[in-house]
């Protein structure tokens, strides 16, 4: 089939001017920054969170965000008169909505009718709009559809994740991550622990550690209701499920093509109660809240420095602060939801509070 881009000629004027508005915007950010966890239980382990949450738009999100748009407007997919469409009710479509505000693109996100309402009015706020469909599984083929209707770009994230970000080069997480752990006691981590949503990230840094032949181990925690971690073991593409992950941001009820098994070492599963207590301890470590995706990751990354603490091992392992946990105060931290929709955390905090003492 040939696609005709009639809008779209080399070096358009609007294209360049688009690319330097989104490099300006880059240039203007500082790097996030890399907590060192005070952790005195482990002697001989330090833990890191990369603070992904201090982005403009609030999560790590925004990194994808850049790269989606930079990889359309370069590949001639985006242009004066483009609408941007994507399926998501979670932080991808807040962070697309901040850069197509700043190109001045209309952005629309389909997004099922059961979607919060603070997402919506998050993603209003940077001037995107908001689509609905009646079921979640009904949100690729609509913005297909819209897409073809407006003459518009379906940004695809579960697609282009792991392609649209530049895994080699100097602007990426997982280079940022390695540059900023160089004056550490343990400057080359033993492991990294990531969980995926799209999966770009555990691609971009599983990639960056075999190009620059780090001797660093990637792991990968996938939630419950998640068909990720069964498909790492079985290789099975048409793994779904019907209900969908709870924690926000992350597993899926289908196999997306931005998950790479190979770039992964171990993989495991967290159950949610654990996600969600961990980032309650969490609080009481750093004086802040964060995401649920966040306590699986921080979970992943304790249940290592055990392994390791056991083994006499010593080392460094840094993980994820995927996104602050403002947005989620009527869910994660409030616990009548919690004791409704996840169930009892306290096991998983007091468990987790030796590790300060
Ligand atoms: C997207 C997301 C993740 C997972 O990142 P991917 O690179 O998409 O795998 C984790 N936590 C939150 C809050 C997210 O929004």
């Amino acid at each position: 089939m040939m696609t005709n881009y009639p809008h779209t000629t080399r070096n358009n004027q609007w294209v360049c001017e688009a690319i330097r508005k989104i490099e300006s915007d880059f240039q203007r950010s500082a790097d996030t920054h890399l907590i060192k966890l005070d952790l005195r239980y482990f002697k001989d382990i330090d833990i890191y969170l990369k603070d992904e949450s201090t982005h403009p738009t609030g999560s790590l999100k925004h990194r994808l965000a850049r790269s989606l748009f930079l990889y359309g407007l370069c590949n001639g997919w985006i242009n004066e008169d483009t609408t941007i469409i994507e399926s998501s009710s979670g932080s991808t479509a807040i962070s697309e909505a901040y850069f197509a505000r700043l190109l001045g693109l209309r952005f629309i996100a389909v997004v099922p009718q059961s979607t919060a309402s603070r997402k919506i009015d998050q993603i209003r706020f940077y001037g995107g709009e908001a689509h609905f469909v009646e079921r979640s599984d009904q949100i690729y083929a609509e913005s297909r559809r819209l897409a073809k209707a407006l003459n518009g770009h379906y940004m695809d994230q579960f697609t282009y994740a792991e392609r649209a970000t530049d895994w080699r080069s100097n602007n990426n997480i997982a280079n940022s991550i390695f540059e900023q752990m160089k004056f550490e006691r343990f400057p080359e981590p033993s492991w990294i622990v990531m969980s995926p949503g799209t999966g770009g990230n555990l691609a971009t840094i599983g990639r960056f550690i075999r190009y620059r032949c780090h001797n660093t181990q990637l792991m990968a925690v996938d939630p419950q209701n998640s068909v990720f971690h069964e498909y790492y073991r079985t290789g099975d593409t048409s793994l779904t499920l019907d209900c969908g992950s709870k924690i926000e941001g992350i597993g899926r009820p289908r196999v997306e093509p931005s998950f790479i098994p190979g770039v992964i070492d171990r993989m495991e599963t967290i159950a949610d109660c654990d996600s969600v207590g961990t980032i309650h301890w969490l609080e009481t470590v750093i004086g802040r809240k964060a995401g649920a995706s966040t306590g699986t990751n921080l979970f992943g990354a304790l249940k290592l420095a055990e392994d390791m603490q056991a083994n006499g091992e010593k080392g460094s392992i840094v993980t994820l602060l995927c996104d602050g946990g403002d947005r989620y105060l009527d869910t994660y931290y409030n616990l009548d939801w919690v004791k409704n929709n996840i169930g009892d955390i306290s096991q998983t905090i007091n468990h987790l509070m030796r590790y300060q003492g």
